[in-house]
């Protein structure tokens, strides 16, 4: 195949602009015209997994001490964006990690923040509820707090990312679907739906629930999209101070059954309530679509239930509900890889339902593999190599 158009040449393409993409864009080297981003949605709309107005970012990670360099480094990174782009993308309103003394939540939160040197505090129930008062729970309940935990505004912060990258040189190309990547001798070829060619040196693929099925089908047997709801609630009438972002922290609440819930304040007049969702229940395994699919009324109705029982200042049936999308892995932990297969080919799996926190230290990593300079954080725990003795899918 002759390739002519010579503008059609990039050092490094990425695919997909969720905030991984967007974020890889925004790390890679300033002052380049040879870095494109592309992706198949508009530069506002995103059906994957980045979409709505806020994330929950913390570092007393239940999930173990192996994230807190990741975390670390994201930390700066998030007040590095905010500052360069003088705009609002960090509330500050602290973190609550509830549940029994001894679950995985309360006693894994303890465990990081104590081995990796968080700042919390352990509080009785009867302190949660002094300090926060739209939580009613039982004085049997412990909560970690975590004053360094904030609320990302995610939407902004990924358009902050885009439009300093482009302002840096970038091009972001949009509404534009990427069928197929091949290696060739010129480098790696990009084909689009729209039947646009280009050639990169390097290509990062970021597609979220997508990547898998279609560009890296050599990850299908570790990779599960899933379908998960969330949801918003209004304050009842006279309520609404006590869930507003200066008394209302981002928080986690593991119940008896081990089901997890988390929420976080309304930060932006976009958003209609106190989002709330179940982190590990209510999840169907899913093609991921491109048009919006209705939550189920037993899923509505099961969310109510829980919700009412803890804040019984909101309003017992949500204001919204709507579908997205959690790329789980087997171990729950992400996937930070070249290919196997295709030479100069590198992608990012970084969800299981918890990795918008990290993705300006995972843009900065993809960036620096891409470009063959040294990752200023190690990545071997999330490579796809653990896996190697794993065949058959979950
Ligand atoms: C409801 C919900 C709540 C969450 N809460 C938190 C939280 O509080 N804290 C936290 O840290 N994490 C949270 N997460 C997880 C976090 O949002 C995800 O880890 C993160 O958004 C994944 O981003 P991504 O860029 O990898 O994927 P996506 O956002 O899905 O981006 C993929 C992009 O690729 C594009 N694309 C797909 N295929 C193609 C193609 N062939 N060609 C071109 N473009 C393509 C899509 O249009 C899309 O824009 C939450 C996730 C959900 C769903």
């Amino acid at each position: 195949m002759r390739i002519k158009k010579v503008n059609n040449h990039y050092d490094v393409i990425v695919i997909g602009l969720g905030i991984m993409g967007a974020a890889t864009l925004w790390r890679s080297p300033k002052n380049s015209s040879k870095i494109m981003g592309i992706d198949a949605s508009s530069p506002t709309y995103s059906r994957g997994s980045s979409q709505g107005a806020s994330r929950i970012f913390r570092q007393a990670y239940w999930k173990g001490c192996k994230y807190l360099p990741l975390l670390r480094q994201a930390n700066l990174l998030w007040n590095e964006l905010e500052q360069t782009s003088q705009m609002q993308l960090i509330v500050r309103t602290g973190g609550i990690f509830i549940g029994h003394e001894h679950s995985r939540l309360v006693a894994g939160s303890i465990n990081t923040a104590m081995e990796g040197s968080v700042d919390h505090k352990i509080w009785t129930g009867l302190k949660i509820k002094n300090n926060f008062p739209a939580f009613n729970i039982s004085e049997q309940m412990k909560g970690v707090f975590e004053p360094g935990a904030y609320a990302i505004s995610a939407s902004n912060a990924r358009s902050c990312m885009l439009n300093q990258a482009v302002k840096s040189g970038a091009t972001a190309v949009f509404g534009d679907c990427v069928t197929a990547i091949e290696n060739h001798k010129r480098g790696v070829l990009v084909k689009t739906r729209r039947g646009q060619i280009y050639v990169a040196k390097s290509v990062i693929v970021t597609t979220g629930p997508w990547i898998a099925k279609y560009l890296m089908p050599e990850l299908n047997h570790l990779l599960d999209p899933r379908q998960v709801p969330v949801y918003w609630f209004k304050p009842k009438n006279s309520s609404k101070q006590l869930f507003s972002a200066d008394h209302f922290p981002v928080f986690l609440y593991e119940r008896q059954d081990g089901s997890l819930l988390y929420g976080l304040p309304s930060i932006c007049n976009s958003e209609p309530g106190v989002k709330i969702g179940f982190h590990n229940r209510q999840q169907t395994s899913e093609n991921p679509q491109w048009k919006s699919v209705p939550v189920q009324d037993n899923y509505i109705n099961d969310i109510s239930e829980a919700v009412s029982l803890i804040f019984p200042e909101l309003e017992k049936k949500p204001i919204c509900a709507i579908n997205c999308y959690y790329t789980m892995s087997i171990d729950e932990s992400f996937l930070i890889d070249r290919s196997q297969i295709m030479e100069s080919v590198y992608f990012a799996s970084v969800c299981s339902g918890h990795g918008f926190k990290f993705a300006p230290a995972i843009g900065d990593a993809l960036a620096n593999m891409a470009f063959e300079r040294q990752c200023a954080v190690p990545l071997s725990e999330f490579g796809v190599q653990r896996f190697n003795s794993i065949s058959c899918k979950f």
